[in-house]
């Protein structure tokens, strides 16, 4: 907040004084307004409504003042609010994103190891020390050999069925 001058009520300047009047007892009306700049001089009671005019003027400034810095902080904290909320959601927004992911990234897992089943071929022995071996991915078998296999073993059962 700004200091509270006084001004010449003729020439604006704040190079002022309020000398007592020491013709007088003192109170509020014996006092002097005097100007340094143009020599404006008010007597008595006219000297002290001017300077009651001026303090009210300038308090009334100070409050408006008072009540913009309050507005500007309030909006200031209500901008500030906002962008808090903001960043909660995006932050919400991006774990739900990661949170899915992960899901689908176990999902994709367990199917890769459903699919990892045992050669279709039930002789089959190209695994670790002429074990059954584990089939290749979108294949019931381990390699195009067991698969053959396999289907000249069908062949031979069918016709030997008929
Ligand atoms: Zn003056
Ligand atoms: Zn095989």
């Amino acid at each position: 907040m700004s200091r509270f001058f006084l001004k010449c009520p003729k020439c604006e300047s704040t190079n002022t004084e309020i000398i007592k009047d020491q013709r007088w007892r003192v109170g509020v009306n014996d006092h002097i307004f005097h100007c340094r700049t143009c020599g404006k001089s008010l007597y008595g009671a006219p000297a002290a409504q001017e300077v009651e005019r001026q303090h009210d003027e300038w308090q009334k400034g100070a409050a408006a003042r008072k009540r913009q810095e309050m507005e500007i902080a309030r909006r200031a904290e209500a901008e500030a609010e906002k962008r808090r909320q903001e960043a909660a959601e995006t932050a919400r927004f991006v774990a739900a994103l990661a949170q899915k992911k992960a899901k689908e990234e176990r999902k994709r897992k367990e199917e890769a190891a459903n699919n990892n089943s045992y050669c279709g071929w039930v002789t089959c022995d190209k695994g670790p020390k002429n074990t059954r071996a584990l089939s290749r991915p979108n294949s019931k078998y381990c390699s195009r050999d067991c698969s053959n296999r396999n289907a000249r073993d069908r062949h031979k059962r069918r016709t030997r069925a008929a």
